[in-house]
């Protein structure tokens, strides 16, 4: 391998140097997001298919600058972690999240809807009062604290397993019930995933589209959902943009799906009116 001798000046392509000018034109726009609540959440419904209607929603944060235009989360969120701000990112869309929960129950007191899941990043877990902290947000919504979901990675739990681990048992006694995200795109330590208290595992989109109606995958895929049913733990699939989609799913017992099949992210309005609208409301 080459050695760089000290002082060799860096050799920039101009699309190496547009990287860069974008990358530090979003960390200011994110700054100062974080400093002014200058983010949107968005809700996506998640759909029962035995209840036929949507029992959930997950929190999507957004993100749009004057001169930028919309700026995706895919690009936004790593640049947040790596500024420091992640968890005022965490903060907004927690307070906005029971803000809807509260809202909705409020409006619809008999809805069986169950609640919203917050996106949690593993750099958060380190700090201490983190339990104590989202429970006092939940609280001070007045919301019961079953309502909350969080949203965990693998990579999460194995760049941090003790603090994980701890937050989630804190969490857990309380109520706040856990979804472990991406499943499927790590390196899955099943015996770490299933000691932790999960209530849905969330297949990454990238395991549904990547079947097709191969018999050999239906087995695969209903042996996936059915044996975390047997550990007490629900499946869902993301994804899910084709009634073919669904259907496959159906047949493996997937009972929870997302995706554009059912609804796109939306802002918190039309995320009430479509949840109400499949309580038959
Ligand atoms: P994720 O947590 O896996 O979220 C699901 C992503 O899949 C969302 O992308 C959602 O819009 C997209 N999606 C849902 N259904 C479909 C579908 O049928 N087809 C396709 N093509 N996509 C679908 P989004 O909103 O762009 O977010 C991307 C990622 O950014 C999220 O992936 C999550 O990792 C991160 N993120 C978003 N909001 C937050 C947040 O508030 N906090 C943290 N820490 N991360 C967030
Ligand atoms: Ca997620
Ligand atoms: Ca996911
Ligand atoms: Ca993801």
């Amino acid at each position: 391998s080459r050695k760089l001798e000290p002082n060799t000046p860096c050799v920039c392509t101009p699309e190496m140097m547009g990287a860069i000018h974008r990358r530090n034109a979003i960390a200011d726009v994110v700054r100062r997001a974080a400093e002014q609540d200058g983010f949107t959440l968005n809700l996506q419904p998640i759909w029962s298919e035995s209840a036929r209607r949507f029992v959930a929603a997950e929190a999507l944060c957004r993100l749009t600058d004057d001169e930028l235009g919309p700026i995706p989360p895919d690009e936004f969120i790593p640049i947040a972690e790596q500024i420091g701000v992640i968890s005022d990112v965490t903060r907004f869309m927690l307070e906005r999240a029971c803000a809807f929960v509260r809202s909705y129950r409020d409006a619809h007191p008999s809805t069986t809807f169950h609640g919203v899941s917050v996106n949690f990043s593993a750099v958060q877990f380190i700090q201490d009062d983190l339990a104590e902290s989202v429970l006092a947000v939940v609280a001070r919504h007045g919301i019961p604290a079953s309502c909350l979901r969080v949203e965990v990675t693998e990579s999460a739990i194995i760049a941090n397993p003790e603090a994980v681990r701890a937050f989630m048992e804190k969490m857990h006694a309380q109520g706040v019930r856990f979804y472990l995200d991406d499943f499927g795109t790590g390196y899955s330590n099943l015996s770490t995933l299933l000691e932790l208290p999960f209530d849905v595992v969330k297949l990454d989109k990238s395991i549904l589209w990547s079947v097709t109606e191969d018999e050999h995958l239906v087995e695969f895929f209903a042996l996936l959902a059915s044996g975390f049913g047997v550990l007490g733990t629900q499946a869902l699939s993301e994804g899910v943009e084709t009634p073919e989609q669904r259907a496959f799913l159906g047949r493996c017992g997937c009972d929870l799906m997302q995706g554009y099949l059912f609804s796109r992210p939306l802002p918190p309005e039309e995320a009430a009116a479509a949840i109400a609208a499949s309580e038959g409301r």
